[in-house]
């Protein structure tokens, strides 16, 4: 691909820290400024000068989207949770009295959802492997040890104890290696999902040490290559300049050795998409033959209304992006804060999938990524009296669960799958004696029904 050749302003982290390098804040009052300091020591904040300067709109803060999305507010801290840490901060206690408390503080706000830690590590040969994650069947995830950081933080994160460290915490690997032989030995699957924090906080060369064997091991049942990334929304300058050369030259590389690149590309917000770096990234990504599909959480003060979504999914086919998932905001961190009821959800997600064309109708949600699936909200509706959600896995532990209705009990407040409570007087959902039967180790849904394939025919250096 022809090269950038622009002037790339530097990146400029800005950390808890660095408050009193960020001017704009000036605008808020004193306490909303001590609420940043007070709730970043129990949440990881951090923000670049990208995100301050160019998609923030100071004029409204506190109440601008994107500052919600990347500033800490008040309110993340339960009022006793707030007060504790506050005393402790005005008092400038040193690390050795603040750490135990925001420790307790974090433990409480169930870092760990999902069972992630527990029950997605596959093995190989009889050995754990900390850096992969194999949920799906047909997808692993792949977490590389130098990528477990962004260009700046959401609030609304649940990797955060990926960031505060803690290394048990952790699932990282080095091991380019490993994922080949655990490929090797899983033909069931399809699709690699290099994820973090942010894959692409890496230098192309250290990416390249990850992607390039990958490529040379020429697995036949490997389809596709997934980057799960916000770059294109906080440092699109990622994918100007030199190294976002090079990082395009191995997207190409992708395609041509015939699988496909997709950046699964994290907005939050059309403003992330309104501004030129941004347009003129996604653009040189597309041209590399790369698929560029976009997926984001429903999250209050950020993108609780229709219309964003509507305008976001638009823009999105606009520049030739695929709208994929719109995800409910998972059970951790602050979600009281954050959380948007599951019915008020699927209420936005109809009234924005109505108002754009079939081709942003891609979308699928609003999805929650809880312990035995992906469940999508299909609708409310009645049946024989009882008012119902109707649910349905788009992704399952077991495959055999996937795409068969089921149906809760309408509940205006329920915000998670564990809220809710099966409908018509059953006592459980279809799925949960197979999930206890999982959660035992009695069998792996990952691997169980894996189909014999035929070895489809794709022809390299045609793209
Ligand atoms: C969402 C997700 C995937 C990818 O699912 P697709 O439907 O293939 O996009 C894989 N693993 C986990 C754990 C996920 O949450
Ligand atoms: S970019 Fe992704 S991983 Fe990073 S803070 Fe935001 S949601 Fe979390």
């Amino acid at each position: 691909m022809k090269p950038a050749n622009e002037s790339i302003p530097p990146y400029e982290r800005l950390d808890r820290r660095d408050l009193h390098r960020i001017p704009e804040l000036a605008q808020l009052t004193a306490d909303e400024r001590f609420a940043i300091e007070v709730v970043s020591a129990v949440f990881p904040f951090r923000v670049n000068r990208y995100v301050v300067d160019r998609l923030i709109d100071w004029s409204r803060a506190p109440d601008d989207p994107i500052y919600r999305l990347t500033f800490p507010h008040a309110d993340m801290l339960a009022p006793e949770d707030f007060a504790r840490v506050a005393d402790l901060v005005r008092a400038g206690a040193p690390p050795e009295r603040l750490e135990p408390v925001v420790r307790e503080v974090q433990r409480r706000s169930n870092p760990h959802p999902a069972g992630q830690l527990a029950l997605n590590v596959p093995t190989l040969e009889g050995r754990r492997l900390t850096g992969i994650q194999h949920k799906y069947r047909e997808t692993v995830l792949f977490f590389p040890a130098q990528g477990q950081t962004c260009h700046a933080y959401c609030t609304y994160c649940f990797r955060w104890p990926q960031f505060v460290g803690g290394a048990d915490l952790r699932f990282a690997s080095r091991e380019a290696e490993t994922l080949i032989r655990y490929l090797e030995a899983h033909p069931e699957v399809t699709s690699v999902l290099i994820t973090g924090g942010d894959p692409l906080v890496m230098k192309t060369e250290v990416l390249e040490r990850y992607i390039a064997p990958l490529l040379e091991a020429d697995l036949p049942h490997l389809a596709s290559i997934r980057i799960g990334t916000k770059a294109l929304a906080y440092w699109p300058y990622r994918f100007l300049g030199p190294d976002g050369d090079a990082l395009l030259s191995l997207f190409e590389r992708v395609v041509r050795a015939g699988k496909s690149l997709a950046l699964m590309a994290h907005f939050s917000h059309p403003r992330e998409l309104e501004v030129e770096p941004a347009q003129r990234a996604l653009a040189r990504v597309r041209r590399s033959g790369a698929v560029v599909r976009c997926q984001a959480p429903l999250v209050r003060y950020v993108n609780d209304d229709p219309l964003v979504w509507a305008e976001l999914w638009r823009l999105e086919v606009q520049l030739g992006a695929i709208p994929y998932y719109m995800f409910v905001e998972r059970d951790t961190g602050p979600r009281h804060y954050f959380e948007v009821p599951l019915a008020r959800a699927f209420e936005i997600y109809r009234a924005a999938f109505q108002r754009v064309s079939g081709l942003a109708r891609t979308v699928r949600g609003p999805s929650m990524s809880s312990t035995p699936g992906k469940v999508c909200v299909e609708g409310v509706t009645e049946i024989g009296g009882e008012r119902v959600f109707v649910l349905k896995f788009l992704q399952a532990r077991d495959p055999d669960w996937v795409a068969r209705p089921f149906f809760a009990r309408y509940d205006e407040r329920a915000a998670w799958l564990d809220q809710l409570r099966p409908a018509f007087g059953e006592r459980e959902f279809f799925f949960e004696r197979g999930l206890a039967a999982l959660v035992r180790g009695e069998a792996l849904g990952a691997e169980k029904a894996s189909l014999p394939r035929r070895r489809l025919t794709v022809f390299r250096e045609v793209a």
